[in-house]
């Protein structure tokens, strides 16, 4: 029988641990804990300790988690706010809706914004930039930081898909005012739904950003002392979240792993361009996703698929600074040229080392082939 590779199995982490995860289910609903209970601290805690970060909180997903920060720090409106082009459009969604303008800037080789993109692209308008740590990668903080210091912006980050990335030994979502991690399924820490974490050092704005995911409800007073929305982490998540962090690390390690075998079998193709792999540099990559970039995308796409091997083209091919939509121009830029090459080979911890060899293997018959 043909084994065939999904890009994701999303039945993995349930059929894999449904024992353990009924008995939690079974644990906190028998006594009724849905929302802001005693596993939502004590998961807020655990990624308080793991990320040094100082705050931690629970809201409803990474999106909102954006949009809470930048409309809680009070920046002039209509400012203008750097962002990636290679993002998720919910990055600048998120600032469109907390009254910014998005100014999307290119990504350089490593498919992170470019420092030098940044530079070029501020204006007077310019108030603060939010970097997005993409595919388990942190951005090169030295001279995004230096940017910050220089121009006088405030830092932000996307970090849904970082937690556990460092740069220099610091871990993603803690070099900014304030950061956001998701925890939608498919993300290296995943619930059975929504989820998203908020990240800051700064306790005004925690304080703050507490009211406004729990509709402006101050916890301590009970009383209503700001415009707020709903947007928290549900408990049973939070309950589901602590199991599976336990094993964080662990599968870190196991997707390193695997990125290894792919760098291992593909690095003499000419034709593709691997993620970095480096060992003991500044970089700890956590291998959220595994983007290449490659001749003939959409041909290797469908000749993999009839192999049964699953992948996947990142925003389905939206491009922030390509959308027509109000509040964001609508640009060309050179990494557009990359943008068409771009795509994700299966990376999660349902793979084997033998599964990475087999779509390996595809991969080199596809290009001999194409010769
Ligand atoms: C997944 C993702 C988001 C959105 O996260 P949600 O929790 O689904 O809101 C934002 N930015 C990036 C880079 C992402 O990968």
């Amino acid at each position: 029988m043909k084994h065939n590779i999904p890009f994701y199995d999303y039945t993995f982490n349930y059929n894999k641990n449904s024992k353990n995860l009924k008995k939690i289910f079974h644990r906190i609903s028998s006594k009724g804990s849905y929302i802001l209970q005693s596993e939502l601290s004590i998961f807020e805690n655990q990624i308080q300790k793991y990320t040094k970060s100082k705050h931690v909180l629970g809201v409803g997903n990474a999106t909102d988690g954006m949009q809470l920060f930048l409309i809680a720090s009070d920046i002039k409106k209509n400012s203008e706010i750097i962002v990636s082009s290679h993002t998720m459009v919910a990055t600048a969604s998120a600032v469109n809706f907390a009254g910014y303008k998005p100014v999307p800037v290119e990504f350089g080789k490593d498919l992170l914004i470019s420092p030098e993109a940044i530079e070029k692209s501020i204006t007077s308008k310019t108030k603060a930039i939010l970097i997005t740590h993409l595919n388990g990668r942190t951005c090169d903080m030295d001279k995004i930081l230096y940017l910050c210091k220089k121009y006088k912006l405030i830092l932000f980050e996307d970090a849904a898909q970082a937690l556990g990335s460092k740069f220099k030994g610091k871990l993603a979502g803690t070099f900014g005012l304030a950061a956001s991690i998701s925890l939608y399924p498919a993300k290296i820490l995943g619930c059975f739904g929504d989820g998203g974490l908020i990240l800051t050092n700064n306790t005004k704005l925690y304080n703050k950003l507490k009211k406004i995911r729990n509709h402006g409800i101050n916890d301590k007073t009970k009383q209503i002392d700001h415009w707020g929305f709903n947007s928290r982490l549900d408990n049973l998540q939070a309950g589901f979240l602590s199991y599976f962090f336990k094993s964080h690390d662990k599968n870190i390690k196991k997707r390193r792993e695997l990125a290894k075998i792919y760098n291992n079998e593909l690095k003499y193709i000419k034709e593709i361009t691997l993620p970095i792999f480096d060992n003991n540099s500044k970089n700890f990559d956590i291998f959220q996703n595994y983007e290449i970039i490659c001749n003939n995308r959409n041909d290797l796409r469908d000749y993999l698929k009839k192999k049964g091997i699953g992948t996947l083209v990142q925003w389905n091919g939206v491009r922030i600074n390509n959308l027509s939509l109000p509040n964001i121009k609508k640009i060309k830029l050179k990494s557009d040229k990359l943008f068409h090459k771009l795509l994700l080979l299966p990376m999660n911890i349902s793979l084997s080392n033998l599964d990475v060899k087999k779509i390996c293997d595809e991969i080199k018959n596809f290009y001999r082939f194409k010769k």
